[in-house]
């Protein structure tokens, strides 16, 4: 095991680190915990932001099905991330950006991209320097920005992992080199219940530290997922062969919900501890006013609505994340439950789609790709503008809604997108001309934030209460203009353009009681504090139907 000697005192600036690493296996709620410290500290006055180190080769996750790890998350300036950093935007209310996801494949291309430029002439290019350097330089580079006090890196995977080492031995190198007082790991584990024993058992705990320090890094803080209490006597004995004292050891129950980790977190004292081992004030407590509030709401509604969710992932949930934490969000402003009921589009048809869509307050149609299941999207578009229930459409559910409008309104029989026909003779949805000499698959969507502009009157402007908007961004077709005025003289209205291009980027239909179709994600700006208006409205909608 290799000891720390020495702790210099050399620092570049005052930003503190906090490593989150996993131990004993996957799924235990890293960036939740990580979400929840966060936000403690930012409630108790210090700015805080909270990156994600992801060990796979991807260079981001835009190229995977959301099968693989749920959704692809979208920031500002147009990274596509890991859905961990949703939830952290939701928790702290702060915009993330490229520099908050860092994976191994973006870490190998800087640092052989630097070997063809002659970077290291006359050098062996290897993990240890040169890939944990790149590793040491992307975690500080959040640091350097001066912005804040404390940032939190998240490390994906669970300790032991192959593709994780050089990571860890990053971590290593940089509290090696900023001392513990200003970086420390929080190391977080499964202690399990076992009910034939009816003992709670700390030796996969133990056996996750052992691995850590053969890494050479002690951790500083356990924090231990349990179903059960943890005891005392199992924290004494935790912190007996994990090398920490029984204060730095730190039950984590399951929740009801994610919202309640931050309190729960404060009453095991998580956010204290760090504080102390980073040597800084505790002085003043976290309030949490605004997000008990919205948590006090969250449990007790006082009615439930039914949303129909139409997507073709929908055996994972997490793959339309920030849809349904949208949906919590301003369930919680209008103090109503909103109740999910998942539906494959692959599995409506025009048979079934009563059965399936009935007593809905509300129908969704959901991002996605590709030809499967999109038909499915288009029956469930006619069902709800023919029985007037409020209807959201997002990214590929705005376009399957233009075409379905344009189908069965406007008698274009064979009306379609070219992403699913190329040879339908009425492309209503088109790919962008920006488009036509794009190969590449990766990060070469019209990503992030654009502005668009409101037609005052629409209910996307009823919702935003303001004529300019800024929306996030994942796509590569397009309403296609040329049908515009046909598809306005039936009808549908073009509400919200983008003032630079004309790109169409909602269109809703004003005879109906409420129907939006947006080519942006409105779900990944909805935060705890600020529901998204869109959702809002939409919600609001629903629960007017419901009463109908
Ligand atoms: N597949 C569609 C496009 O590329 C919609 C994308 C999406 O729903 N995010 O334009």
């Amino acid at each position: 095991m290799l000891v720390l000697l020495r702790k210099p005192n050399t620092r570049m600036n005052n930003t503190k680190y906090v490593f989150v690493t996993g131990g004993v296996t996957s799924s235990l709620g890293k960036g939740i915990i990580a979400a929840s410290l966060a936000k403690l500290l930012q409630e108790r006055g210090y700015s805080v932001t909270i990156q994600k180190l992801d060990p796979y080769i991807n260079i981001d996750p835009g190229t995977l099905n959301p099968y693989e790890h749920g959704e692809c998350y979208v920031t500002d300036d147009g990274a596509e991330t890991d859905l961990d950093l949703g939830h952290y935007e939701r928790f702290l209310n702060i915009p993330t950006s490229q520099a908050n996801n860092v994976t191994t494949g973006r870490i190998y291309q800087s640092v052989i991209n630097k070997e063809r430029k002659g970077e290291f002439l006359g050098k062996t290019v290897q993990v240890i320097p040169h890939i944990t350097d790149e590793i040491k330089h992307r975690i500080k580079i959040l640091g350097n920005t001066g912005k804040y006090d404390i940032v939190i890196t998240e490390i994906g995977g669970t300790v032991g992992d192959i593709e994780s080492l050089p990571y860890i031995e990053a971590v290593r190198q940089l509290q090696w080199e900023l001392g513990e007082d200003n970086a420390i790991v929080i190391h977080l584990t499964l202690v399990p219940y076992l009910a034939a024993a009816g003992e709670l058992k700390t030796k996969p705990t133990q056996h996750s530290v052992k691995m850590l320090m053969q890494s050479g890094i002690g951790p500083n803080i356990l924090v231990c997922r349990s179903e059960h209490y943890i005891s005392d006597d199992i924290k004494r004995k935790l912190a007996l062969f994990c090398n920490v004292k029984k204060e730095d050891v730190v039950q984590s129950l399951d929740a009801e919900t994610i919202y309640d980790v931050p309190n729960l977190m404060f009453n095991e004292g998580l956010d204290r501890v760090v504080l102390e081992k980073l040597n800084l004030n505790t002085d003043k407590h976290p309030e949490l006013v605004a997000w008990n509030q919205f948590v006090k709401k969250y449990k007790n509604p006082k009615q439930t609505i039914e949303i129909g969710l139409i997507g073709k992932y929908v055996e994972l949930h997490d793959s339309y994340k920030s849809i349904t934490e949208a949906f919590i969000h301003a369930g919680s402003t209008h103090e109503a439950k909103v109740n999910v009921r998942w539906i494959h589009s692959e599995e409506l048809t025009t048979k079934n789609i009563t059965s399936k869509l009935g007593n809905l307050h509300g129908i969704l149609v959901a991002p996605g790709f590709g030809e499967r299941g999109v038909e499915g999207k288009i029956t469930a578009v006619k069902y709800a503008r023919e029985n007037n229930i409020p209807f959201l459409g997002i990214c590929l559910g705005m376009q399957m809604a233009v075409i379905e409008f344009a189908r069965n309104v406007l008698h274009l029989q064979d009306a379609n997108s070219t992403e699913m026909d190329e040879g339908t003779s009425h492309p209503v949805i088109n790919l962008m001309e920006e488009q036509k000499n794009v190969t590449e698959k990766g990060g070469t969507m019209r990503l992030g934030a654009w502005d668009c502009e409101l037609t005052k009157d629409s209910n996307a402007f009823k919702a935003y209460e303001n004529t300019e908007i800024s929306e996030r961004h994942r796509h590569r077709y397009e309403f296609n203009s040329n049908y515009k005025e046909q598809l306005e003289n039936s009808g549908m209205s073009a509400t919200g353009i983008n003032p630079k291009t004309g790109l169409v980027e909602i269109v809703e239909i004003p005879s109906h009681p409420w129907f939006v179709g947006v080519q942006y994600h409105p779900e990944y700006k909805s935060t705890v504090l600020n529901p998204h208006p869109l959702f809002l409205s939409f919600i609001e909608a629903a629960i007017k139907q419901s009463v109908n």
